[in-house]
């Protein structure tokens, strides 16, 4: 019985600790799960905190991954790596030992109660397309752009 596999991007940060520590780790228990598998891992970039919390910088990547997951059950393990790496919800946009998001998956639209894919700030956060790019040149964001062109919009 061969269930069906899709292709999906995971967008990876982290603003406290040791960074770099925390991003391996959560690509690493990313991989140990059942129905994941990773394909590919950008290069990790230091980026400035965006928004309305004065924060320290960020370290940010992204991986492809294959799955034979449904969104909200690939969503519901993101945030179970999270919780298991002791990532604490306190103000929204703070800051964060780890955080997993749901970048894209496959060419699927999704709006429903605690799921939007793609990821509703994806368009205007630099960090979030450039790794994109890098995993995959060609990409389109389902329902808009090019990541490319994307981009280029934000120059
Ligand atoms: P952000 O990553 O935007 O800074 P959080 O990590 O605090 O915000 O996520 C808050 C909530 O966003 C999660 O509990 C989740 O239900 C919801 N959410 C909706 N769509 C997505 C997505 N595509 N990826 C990750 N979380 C999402
Ligand atoms: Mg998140």
């Amino acid at each position: 019985i061969g269930a069906v596999s899709t292709t999906a991007f995971v967008g990876i940060g982290s603003n406290l600790g040791d960074r770099e520590a925390h991003l391996q780790r959560a690509i690493e228990l990313l991989s140990a799960e059942d129905g994941i598998e990773v394909t590919r891992v950008a290069e990790i970039r230091e980026t400035e905190p965006v928004g309305p919390v004065q924060q320290g910088p960020f370290l940010n990547g992204a991986v492809r991954v294959e799955t034979e997951l449904a969104p909200r059950e690939l969503l519901s393990r993101l945030l179970d790596i999270e919780g298991r790496m002791g990532r604490v919800r306190r103000e929204r946009f703070g800051p964060r030992t780890i955080d997993l998001d749901l970048l894209l998956y496959g060419d699927q639209n999704i709006d429903e109660p605690g799921l939007t894919v793609p990821h509703p700030r994806l368009h205007e956060r630099r960090f979030a397309l450039e790794p994109l790019a890098e995993l995959d040149p060609g990409l389109t964001i389902p329902g808009s752009e090019p990541v490319s062109a994307l981009l280029a919009k934000l120059d």
